[in-house]
């Protein structure tokens, strides 16, 4: 499950603020309808965005293009959270200009949190660049549209406190299978690294009417699946409810069959929240918890508001709490003022917490944020790309045992689709372990139980010479 750097889908029609309504009809278009093409980079709430935005287009008469070589115009929702992602998108926009020779008046716009945090510079580093589309501006998308193909420059990076987009459905490009509903918008955390409460603005909960609304309309089209998402998604709140109430409605919603959510914060895993995860059964045995480090200076230098004790507190607790729980995480490496004795810290902690599988990344400087303006970014990069390596390799020496620790046993696996290779069927676990299947083992969207043969790479396979037992999970 990609992250973002807290690691991160009632009434059947609502409408507020003005025009848009949902609905799940799709009126067929012109054969010369304009064509747009969504490109996206970063976590799970970009895409959760990008859904929502072609969703928009196709309500204004946009048709989805296959490729931006067929675009009239070519939106790249982007992620600013880190240094690298945001020189990609500068140099994926830069490449996507050859498509101009076949379409002189072809469109190239920004989405997201780099047009939010670079809404000045972008007209002079991207002047091909003429639509910039912040976060909470996704709503007038297709005017924005509009008035980039009538040759002006159309720019909307205002920030909302109250958009959360109710009563709009997106235009997912997922397997029909795992849907997403953003349950929470924006970051009250302020972590001293971190852009996203700058780029995304402050906490706002989705009301649970919408949720329940969003999520029932995922089941009506064959979901069985669906992930919550939440910059910090546990601290949801809206009116007097809280996030284990929401998890207990939407657990009671006909059709869907697995409940996740990403990513929770550590300091907002509430006793009320495990309670749901350990006695709902749909409720996966599976929790992506952003760590970041194992040191409690630098914990405290990036203002997470947890220790290293408090954090493996809690995890003792899930694990004492839902038996078989699997833990994924975020983990940085070169914060401010890091040190080797920090760093050895951090492989402990992972020792001691034993994550299924980790996004790792080392510390690049954010402006506008708090630790770029007062700490010091002091670790020398061969350091940095040192530490990296070693937090890399003792991630895969977790992630096999992890996964040879299930071969043998009987696996619920959740068929999602064809594998990129086109030879295998893919599902996935409740504990998210992806698994490679024979192709005739059963439909995408279908429940099949397997026997674990062996593991390759990232991903466990069941061989077809070792057919099913059902229907127990355990050995
Ligand atoms: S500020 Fe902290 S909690 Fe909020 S998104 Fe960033 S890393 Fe996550």
């Amino acid at each position: 499950m990609p992250g973002s750097l807290c690691s991160v889908a009632v009434p059947d029609l609502v409408q507020i603020r003005g025009q848009n309504t949902t609905s799940s009809e799709q009126t067929p278009l012109p054969e010369d309808a304009p064509l747009v093409y969504v490109e996206t980079f970063g976590c799970q709430m970009n895409e959760a965005d990008s859904a929502l935005i072609k969703g928009q287009l196709r309500r204004a008469g946009y048709g989805a293009a296959q490729g931006p070589e067929h675009a009239d115009v070519i939106l790249v929702n982007t992620c600013a959270v880190r240094e690298k992602a945001e020189q990609r998108v500068y140099g994926r926009t830069t490449q996507l200009l050859r498509h101009r020779e076949q379409k002189p008046n072809l469109v190239i716009g920004i989405a997201g949190c780099m047009a939010e945090h670079l809404r000045d510079k972008l007209e002079t580093t991207a002047p091909h660049v003429s639509l910039v589309a912040g976060p909470d501006s996704y709503r007038d998308i297709a005017s924005l549209v509009d008035r980039a193909r009538a040759g002006q420059r159309a720019v909307d990076v205002r920030l909302d406190k109250t958009e959360t987009y109710e009563g709009l459905d997106g235009h997912p490009d997922d397997d029909g299978v795992s849907g997403f509903v953003t349950i929470q918008r924006g970051c009250d955390k302020f972590c001293t690294f971190c852009v996203v409460p700058y780029t995304r603005g402050r906490e706002r909960g989705v009301s649970p009417r919408e949720v329940l609304r969003h999520v029932r309309h995922l089941a009506d089209q064959g979901y069985k699946e669906i992930t919550l998402l939440g910059q910090t998604v546990n601290s949801y709140r809206y009116e007097d409810g809280d996030f284990a109430g929401l998890l207990r409605a939407v657990s009671r919603v006909d059709g869907i069959e697995r409940i996740r959510f990403t990513s929770p914060y550590p300091v907002d895993f509430s006793d009320a929240v495990i309670d749901v995860i350990a006695s709902e059964p749909k409720l996966c045995p599976y929790v992506h918890m952003p760590v970041q480090v194992g040191a409690d200076p630098v914990l405290e230098r990036m203002r997470r508001g947890y220790s290293r004790a408090e954090f493996l507190t809690l995890v003792r607790k899930l694990k004492g709490a839902v038996p078989d729980i699997a833990f994924s995480t975020d983990i940085m490496v070169g914060f401010c003022g890091e040190t080797d004795d920090d760093h050895a810290q951090t492989l402990s902690l992972m020792d001691e917490v034993r994550f299924d599988s980790a996004f790792m990344f080392q510390y690049s400087d954010r402006a506008i944020t708090y630790a770029s303006k007062k700490l010091e970014d002091d670790v020398p990069d061969e350091v940095k790309g040192r530490r990296l390596r070693e937090v890399i390799d003792l991630q895969e020496t977790h992630t096999r045992a992890s996964h040879a620790a299930r071969v043998g046993r009987v696996e619920e696996v959740l068929i999602s689709g064809v594998s990129k290779r086109g030879d295998k069927m893919v599902g996935r676990t409740p504990r998210f372990q992806s698994v490679l299947m024979p192709l005739d083992v059963g439909r995408p969207g279908e429940t099949v139980h397997r026997t674990i043969t062996g593991s390759t790479g990232h991903s466990l396979r069941s061989d077809p010479e070792s057919p099913s037992t059902l229907p127990s999970s355990e050995p």
